[in-house]
């Protein structure tokens, strides 16, 4: 059978990012440039102030204290054209104002005393071009000052912005389509009777697309024939990428591959060697990916966490789209019965001091849904690992919003 990381090879290798449009600065958060960006002119444009204070000449002001002529006043947003500071004189600037002609400092104005409004008196030693700030300090005219593959967060968006981009390239969001297959399924609005399920998956999946970035387009219920499947999975294959709930396994009505194929599909897997999830395929129409994922909800989360999250991050032009892996010590006994797969366990983590430690976050049985909420990190357990003893190191993903942090007492 496939390994946990030969099904995330193949799914990867087969997924390029989906194309590239213009969005506005503010949806551009969190979304990943398409292309390079050069500086079109240099930062500062000009020199400026950096502080509210005086424009002087250094060689007035060898010997504190001393006092010069006020000649003129710079607010922000002045022009410094026609103004200059003559030998003997300073000129008032304000914050972000053009540095006068002839100016070589700016003393802050909690350094001065004015009197009258006509005479400055400095009081504290100048140094060179103190409180300037140069025209093309920060970025010079021509300079990448981002590249391709970036993602945008405020100060990206205030790098563009400073330099008058309204919009921003970036790789488009996929729309995900999401089936749901099952005779058993009713959707939200009334108690299910003995038999019925209410269809989550559907939307504990869209939700999934969405919080990865994608834009989920929920497609609805097919029912366990081939007709059923033919349109809803018809629908599905119209959007950049289908995920699929349950009808994967070997049931008589696990119909999902089977019509899937008959629709053009390439299936590339079956069943890779992981628990839960073992059922899930992946398979490639037109360029398009196809997942197929196990309809019991935590195997269903499981497996689009540690698949499909990965292709759409991908598709959205993210380098890194495996989540943060790192240690924690197991603070319980682990009995695996079927160690001959990837056990994904979902824990709780704590930290105390400079160590993680991950718990069992309930009964791991893909039915039971409460261990999903209290599960902040999935531990990787190796195929061959039967016992695993308490103290031991494993491999966490972590996808949860919090770690407890534990306080010990000293
Ligand atoms: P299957 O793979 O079709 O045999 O489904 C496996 C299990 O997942 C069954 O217990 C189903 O009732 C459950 N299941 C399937 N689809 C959904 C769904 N959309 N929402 C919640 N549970 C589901
Ligand atoms: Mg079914």
């Amino acid at each position: 059978m496939l390994s946990f990381e030969q099904a995330r090879k193949i799914i990867l290798e087969n997924i390029s990012p989906a194309g590239i449009e213009l969005v506005n600065l503010v949806d551009a958060v969190g979304r990943v440039l398409a292309e390079d960006v050069v500086a079109p002119w240099d930062m500062p444009l000009w020199d400026n102030s950096a502080m509210d204070g005086y424009a002087v000449r250094l060689a007035d002001c060898g010997n504190v204290p001393c006092k010069l002529r006020v000649t003129g006043y710079l607010p922000a947003g002045a022009q410094a054209d026609g103004v200059s500071v003559k030998p003997g004189c300073a000129v008032k600037i304000m914050t972000g104002a053009p540095i006068p002609a002839g100016a070589d400092a700016v003393v802050p104005v909690e350094e001065t005393e004015e009197t009258s409004g006509e005479q400055v008196v400095l009081k504290e030693t100048i140094k060179p071009r103190q409180h300037i700030r140069f025209c093309g300090e920060d970025v010079s005219a021509g300079e990448q000052v981002m590249a391709a593959g970036t993602i945008i967060r405020p100060p990206e968006v205030s790098m563009l912005a400073s330099f008058g981009h309204a919009l921003a390239p970036v790789y488009r969001r996929p729309v995900v389509a999401v089936v749901s297959t099952g005779d058993e399924l009713i959707e939200l609005g009334r108690t299910p009777a003995t038999g019925e399920i209410v269809n989550s998956n559907t939307l504990s999946l869209a939700a999934a697309v969405r919080e990865a970035g994608a834009i989920p387009r929920i497609i609805g219920i097919a029912r366990d024939n081939r007709e059923s499947h033919r349109v809803k999975l018809g629908y599905g294959l119209q959007a950049d990428a289908l995920v699929t709930s349950a009808g994967v396994s070997a049931g008589d009505r696990d119909l999902v591959r089977i019509v899937l194929e008959e629709m053009g599909v390439k299936q590339l897997f079956w069943k890779v060697g992981i628990k839960p999830g073992k059922p899930a395929a992946f398979g490639l129409k037109d360029g398009k990916p196809v997942f197929s994922l196990p309809g019991n909800p935590v195997s269903s989360m499981i497996t689009f966490e540690e698949f499909v999250r990965p292709a759409l991050l991908r598709m959205m032009g993210h380098s890194q789209v495996i989540r943060p892996t790192f240690k924690a010590l197991l603070l319980d006994d682990i009995k695996n019965k079927e160690s001959d797969r990837t056990s994904l366990l979902r824990i709780r983590l704590e930290r105390r001091g400079e160590r993680f430690y991950a718990s069992i976050s309930g009964k791991q049985q893909t039915g039971l849904l409460k261990t999903m909420l209290n599960a902040a990190a999935i531990a990787v357990i190796p195929p061959g690992r039967g016992f695993m003893a308490a103290g031991e190191e494993v491999d966490v993903h972590f996808f949860g919003s919090h770690i407890d942090l534990v306080e010990e007492a000293r």
